[in-house]
C-alpha cells in the first residue's frame, strides 16, 4: 500500500490493485468523521447530479468501507485523530496508463504522457472555465495572473482543433494516426469539452455571479455544480492499436461552500488585473 498522488483535499492510495486506486478525502484534518460524513455526501452528490450529465465518460466508482486500522499508517499524517472504525473511501478505476509512462510535457494544465515509440499517448487536462461571459478569457487571464506562460487555451481548442498544434510540445514528434483522430474528435460536436463547455454555459447563465455574491447563504446548488465543473480532470488516451481514444472525467467532487470567499477573492484579483482575450492568437 502507497501513496500515489496527493491533492488539497485527497490523497490516492495504491493498494495492491494496478486497475482501481483507494481515494481518502482528507480535507479537514481534525477529524476522520468528518472526511466520512464529507465522502458519503460527495458520492450521492456525483451520482445524482454529475454523473448523468456527462455522456457515460464519469470515471468508475464507488463507495467502500475500509478498516481504519488498514489506512491508520497513511492517515495519521493527514488526520490528527481518527475517531471512526471504517473510512469511507471512494474506490475509482486507476486512469494511469501502464505503458504510457514517459512524461513529455508537464505544465500546470496539461500532462503528456507517452510509451516507448508513442503506440499509447495519455493527455491529463484541465479544462477549467472553459465557457466565459465576459469579453476576455477568464482562463488566459488567470494564467496571466498567476504567471504562467502558458500559450494554449482549452477555449480556443474548441472553436479551432488545430490550436492542438500550439497545445503539443514537440506536436511533429506525435504520430499523425493521432493526430487524425484526435483532430476528428474534436471536430466532434460530443466531444468531452464541447460537453463541458454546454453545461458551464447553462449554469453559468442561471447561478448567481461570484463577484454578487455577498454571504455562504447565496452559494445555492447551481453555482457549487458549476464550481465543480470548472475543476474537473479529463483522461483522454490513445491507442494505435485499433486507433482508439477513450475518454474519462474525475474530480468531481462536491465544493464546501465555505470555499466562496476564496473565490470572490480570486474573481476581485481577476477583475482588477490585467484582461487577456487569449494568449495565443493561432
Ligand atoms: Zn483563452
Amino acid at each position: 500500500m502507497r501513496v500515489v498522488g496527493r491533492g488539497g483535499a485527497n490523497v490516492l492510495i495504491e493498494y495492491g490493485h494496478p486497475n482501481w486506486l483507494w481515494r481518502c478525502c482528507v480535507r479537514w484534518p481534525h477529524l476522520l468523521s468528518a472526511n466520512n460524513a464529507y465522502t458519503i455526501e460527495n458520492i450521492h452528490y456525483i451520482k445524482n447530479h454529475v454523473e448523468p450529465l456527462l455522456h457515460g465518460l464519469l470515471c468508475p466508482m464507488e463507495l467502500i468501507d475500509v478498516s481504519t486500522a488498514i489506512l491508520r499508517p497513511i492517515l495519521n499524517t493527514f488526520i490528527s485523530e481518527l475517531d471512526e472504525k471504517v473510512v469511507k473511501v471512494i474506490k475509482i478505476k486507476n486512469l494511469a496508463s501502464k505503458i504510457a509512462t514517459n512524461l513529455i510535457q508537464n505544465d500546470h494544465l496539461l500532462k503528456s504522457y507517452c510509451s516507448q515509440n508513442f503506440q499509447t499517448i495519455l493527455l491529463e487536462l484541465k479544462p477549467k472555465w472553459i465557457y466565459y461571459d465576459t469579453d476576455y478569457c477568464r482562463n488566459c487571464t488567470h494564467n496571466a495572473l498567476k504567471g504562467r506562460e502558458t500559450k494554449y487555451c482549452y477555449n480556443q481548442l474548441l472553436m479551432n482543433s488545430s490550436h492542438l498544434e500550439t497545445m503539443l510540445i514537440d506536436y511533429e514528434k506525435y504520430p499523425d494516426e493521432f493526430k487524425v483522430t484526435i483532430l476528428e474528435y474534436l471536430r466532434n460536436a460530443n466531444n468531452v469539452f464541447k460537453i463541458l463547455y454546454e453545461l458551464q454555459k447553462k449554469l453559468t447563465e442561471n447561478a448567481i455571479p461570484i463577484k454578487d455574491l455577498r454571504s455562504i447563504h447565496d452559494i445555492k446548488d447551481n453555482l457549487l455544480l458549476l464550481m465543480t465543473l470548472r475543476d474537473v480532470t479529463c483522461f483522454i488516451e490513445w491507442n494505435s492499436a485499433g486507433n482508439t481514444l477513450c475518454v474519462h472525467i474525475i474530480d468531481v467532487d462536491l465544493k464546501p461552500k465555505k470555499k466562496w470567499t476564496h473565490w470572490t477573492k480570486t474573481q476581485c484579483q481577476v477583475e482588477s488585473g490585467e484582461k487577456i482575450f487569449h494568449t495565443s492568437s493561432k
